[in-house]
């Protein structure tokens, strides 16, 4: 092993800002806008729903670096730098002359990347002197790492949880409810719009857009209280460029450079981040690498939606973003990788992939489990449902490789660990796990209600 196994970096190495891949995009991904006027929205339309602070980094399209806040930086100690890991025993299993890195963000309680956000919006929250916040969670990584970071700086905390997800993962639920936080299962009676979609929709399993909305709700009629989001938004791709600035320095210190950056794609905020200087390496054109979304089959909003305007929650009480989306009404059917299913994608993944400047793959859930299981018999880790996306296609990758007798250097990012999905791994190990694709006729209908701008 001539690379190391692990490479870390050490504390003088690890990065001290964020990095904003839009200040290096002449063309800017499109501006949010408010959904009763349909402008764009300003700083003060979106005071009533979020921090100040965190408006000013959603906004802000020219500044390439914000300073991390000395407590952020201290709050990361306690999980990052995460390793950037050479698979080598992944590359034998496989014969591949290729080399895979992985980025592994699970090494901490909540078990995946969400808490580099979950840490930044909580500090922020509580810097403004607010109560509490309220967010939707869909499989629970996200709940679960802003319970923590709410608890560490002593806010409260309320999730909304997909109904399905609630039912499917109490363990998740008890995590939450251990640092703190209250959890309600979505659609809830406890809100307006929660009580509109379970008349529309009876006995709903729920999804991201519905549970967004009663937070969203819950947040604006609870004086000192603010709503913060998982993904998606700009401020969320910025916190979670930490994961790209780390694995760019540690290949730095390496002498290495990926060929191929892969990661799984739900809102798009760990691909946004894992990708950040690298993408901003191309778009300045000082150095070419390919980039690869991976989505579920179940929900393929890059692969088979439309690029446009949409509502961002089932409620269509959030601002409308431009972005590729399968609509939101649409209700992706209860696959395992609850943390993918959202409807739409990050304006900013949207618009490098509508420029052509990265790709998009679609996979299905059997293949998707097959590699989670492949990749922890030989890695040891195992992997979250939805990393495991980005698993298939790094080895579809290598395989390639092995094919064409070319030594490339994949990169993908690991984005969790899967303890709390072990009724999806129970479901592929009894050979009963199903794979869900929308038909055509289903997507259509859903883009046909897409807002008339
Ligand atoms: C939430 C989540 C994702 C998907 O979210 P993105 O915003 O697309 O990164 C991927 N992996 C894990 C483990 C998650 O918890």
């Amino acid at each position: 092993m001539k690379v190391p196994y692990k490479t870390y970096l050490t504390e003088q190495e690890t990065p001290v800002k964020w990095y904003n891949i839009r200040a290096d995009m002449r063309k800017k991904p499109f501006p949010l806008l408010m959904p009763g006027t349909g402008k764009p929205c300003t700083e003060k339309d979106l005071e009533p729903v979020f921090c100040k602070e965190l408006i000013r980094q959603e906004l802000d399209e020219d500044t390439p670096y914000f300073d991390i806040p000395p407590a952020i930086v201290d709050f990361y100690k306690m999980f990052r730098p995460s390793p950037l890991i050479r698979g080598y025993f992944l590359e034998k299993a496989l014969g591949t002359p290729a080399k895979i890195y992985y980025k592994f963000e699970g090494n901490n309680t909540s078990g995946s990347h969400k808490l580099n956000s979950a840490v930044a919006q909580a500090y922020y929250a509580k810097a403004q002197g607010l109560k509490g916040v309220t967010t939707e969670t869909g499989a629970g990584q996200w709940g679960t790492a802003l319970s923590m970071a709410s608890s560490f700086f002593g806010l409260d905390c309320r999730v909304f949880m997909v109904k399905c997800s609630y039912e499917q993962k109490p363990f998740r639920r008890e995590v939450m409810r251990t640092y703190g936080a209250s959890v309600t299962p979505s659609p809830s009676m406890t809100t307006a719009v929660g009580r509109l979609i379970n008349a529309e929709h009876p006995g709903t399993s729920g999804s991201l857009g519905c549970a967004i909305s009663e937070a969203v709700e819950a947040a604006t009629s609870m004086p000192g209280y603010r709503y913060v989001l998982g993904s998606v938004l700009n401020q969320v791709l910025l916190h979670q460029s930490i994961i790209g600035l780390e694995a760019h320095t540690a290949f730095e210190k390496l002498g290495e450079k990926p060929d191929i950056i892969i990661g799984c794609a739900g809102g798009g905020s760990n691909l946004g981040g894992l990708i950040a200087p690298f993408m901003g390496e191309k778009l300045r054109g000082e150095r070419d690498c390919r980039f690869i979304a991976v989505e579920p089959a179940s929900c393929p909003s890059l692969t088979r939606g439309a690029y446009a305007y949409d509502y961002c929650d089932t409620g269509r009480i959030c601002p409308l973003a431009k972005m590729y989306t399968i609509g939101a009404d649409y209700i992706p059917s209860s696959s395992h990788s609850g943390g993918l299913r959202f409807h739409g994608m990050s304006t900013v993944i949207s618009e490098l992939y509508d420029q052509g400047l990265m790709e998009a793959v679609s996979v299905k859930q059997t293949d998707v489990f097959a590699a989670a299981q492949r990749f922890a018999r030989v890695e040891g880790i195992l992997p979250a449902p939805e990393s495991s996306h980005a698993i298939l296609v790094a080895i579809e990758e290598a395989l390639k490789c092995k094919e064409e007798g070319r030594e490339k250097t994949i990169l993908f990012g690991l984005t969790g660990t899967g303890y709390f999905d072990m009724k999806a791994y129970q479901a592929f190990n009894d050979g009963t796990m199903e794979d869900f694709i929308p038909a055509d006729e289903d997507i259509a209908r859903s883009l046909e209600k897409l807002p008339k701008l």
